[in-house]
């Protein structure tokens, strides 16, 4: 029989996935010590972390189920039902995101999530969180951690929960080559904020998420608590529209009042924003390796930083960790072979998420205004309908099931292949031959199977 995985977890990060770590780590009885480079996010004038807000969907709502903190996060969570799309001309066109109504994604403030999370990590009375103490390298031979600012500590088990620009991945990729690829995205993002309107209230539907999908680029805006609204601009770094170009309220001013007239109202610190909020980065981190033995592992951004087009970073991450305790369940397993296993299940995953949301950029910014797209969306949701056990829509697989992510990609081939079969010549849902529809589902689709725990 294997050595049972035991010993002092050290996690790298209190980020989202590092704090759920920590406590589901820590509920399952491991005595648990997490390094965070920043200062305590709780205490007074503390930075605020990337992004707003963000999207909960069903995997991560299910890791802060098995955490027992849902009900917590929903008393701040606001569901959002579809899409609400805003024409250069301030038209609405309103587009569900499921095929029922309990099909919704959740806008949460990251801030809230994370101190929320610190919070339920130091209420299970296992997790040290020690903040300020940034990873700067790893002694693997003498087991010690260098900190940035020249203290050492040792360590037993490491795990890297530092998001994109992950130290522990470099420390990890000299010592082994982990085979990292990192691809930055020609887009960058500025966050807009848009507070309440005159009355207190929403200025914009709060059920939706908003874009302003324009081809090349686009706007979102995600509902708060407060009332207030996340605007966030996509827009290419370089080239003739861009970040670049928009260097000057005389450009940034024209460029908001030609593409995005029914925004301008609403973002009254607009030019403040430009001037103060930076360009942010969005890129895709791949590795080969996310593991050395049953020393070290990789999970969340650190492992597979992936764009935000599906709203699915922060959701894969916490499935992660919801993967890694499963392993852990088995008491037979060490380190070593629950690192492998961890590796070998989530791995395929990632780089499928990692390719669905590249794929969603160009759904979110130009596909959702094309009549024809919106045809399939519809003919997408009948089928889902007619069989709802076989059929079911890519977006809604990612978002609203649980199954693996490279299983949605492989379905979403074959359902992108009967829907073209089935619109070719077809103008309207009412043209769609169902018989056919019929018969390409069932040969062609086998049911789903239940998500696994
Ligand atoms: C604009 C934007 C929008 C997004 N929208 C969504 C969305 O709608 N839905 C969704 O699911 N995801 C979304 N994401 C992705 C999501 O933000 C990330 O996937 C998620 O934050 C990953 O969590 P993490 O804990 O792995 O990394 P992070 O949240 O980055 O946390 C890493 C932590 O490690 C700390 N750290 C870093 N280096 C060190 C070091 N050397 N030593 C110690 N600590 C260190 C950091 O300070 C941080 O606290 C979005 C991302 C962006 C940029």
């Amino acid at each position: 029989m294997k050595a049972r995985a035991t010993g002092r977890v050290t996690v790298i990060g209190a980020g989202l996935a590092g704090a759920l770590l920590a406590t589901l780590l820590a509920q399952r009885g491991f005595a648990v010590r997490v390094l965070e480079r920043h200062p305590d996010p709780r205490g007074e004038g503390a930075p605020g972390g990337r992004s707003i807000n963000l999207a909960l969907a069903a995997r991560g709502r299910h890791a802060l189920k098995r955490a027992g903190l849902l009900e917590t996060v929903d008393a701040f969570t606001l569901p959002m039902g579809g899409r609400m799309m805003h024409s250069e001309w301030g038209e609405l066109t309103h587009q569900p995101y499921g095929a029922t109504e309990d099909e919704v994604i959740h806008s949460v403030r990251r801030d809230r999530l994370n101190h929320l999370l610190l919070d339920a990590a130091e209420a299970t009375g296992r997790v040290e969180l020690v903040f300020g103490a940034a990873l700067d390298g790893v002694d693997w031979a003498g087991k010690r951690l260098q900190l940035a600012d020249g203290r050492e500590e040792a360590w037993e088990v490491l795990i890297g929960a530092d998001g994109g620009g992950s130290a522990l991945r470099r420390a990890m990729d000299e010592r082994a080559g982990l085979g990292v690829s990192e691809e930055l995205l020609d887009h960058g993002y500025l966050e807009l904020g848009m507070p309440p309107a005159a009355d207190g209230g929403f200025a914009l539907d709060p059920r939706c998420l908003h874009i302003w999908p324009r081809g090349g680029f686009m706007m979102i805006a995600l509902p708060n608590d407060d009332a207030s609204f996340t605007g966030t601009l996509f827009l290419p770094r370089n080239g003739d529209v861009s970040f670049e170009r928009l260097g000057d309220w005389v450009h940034q001013l024209d460029f908001f009042q030609l593409q995005f007239p029914d925004a301008v109202p609403l973002i009254p610190r607009l030019r403040e924003d430009f001037a103060t909020h930076p360009v942010g980065l969005l890129g895709t981190v791949r590795c080969r390796r996310w593991r050395i033995g049953g020393e070290a592992l990789l999970l969340g951004d650190a492992a597979h930083a992936i764009v935000p087009f599906h709203g699915q970073g922060m959701n894969a991450a916490f499935e992660d960790c919801v993967a890694l305790l499963r392993l852990l369940e088995d008491d037979d397993r060490d380190w070593d072979d629950v690192f492998a296993r961890f590796e070998a299940e989530r791995r395929p995953q990632a780089e499928a998420i990692a390719d669905m949301a590249l794929e969603n950029y160009q759904v979110m910014r130009a596909a959702v205004r094309d009549p024809v797209f919106l045809l399939r969306k519809k003919l997408e949701h009948e089928l889902e309908r007619r069989h709802g056990d076989r059929f079911v829509p890519r977006y809604s697989l990612v978002m609203f099931h649980r199954g693996p992510y490279a299983e949605a990609y492989r379905r979403g081939e074959i359902q992108a292949d009967i829907l073209d079969t089935l619109l070719q010549g077809v103008g309207t849902l009412e043209e769609v031959d169902f018989g056919e529809a019929d018969r390409l589902v069932t040969g062609r689709l086998e049911p789903l199977p239940d998500p696994a725990d």
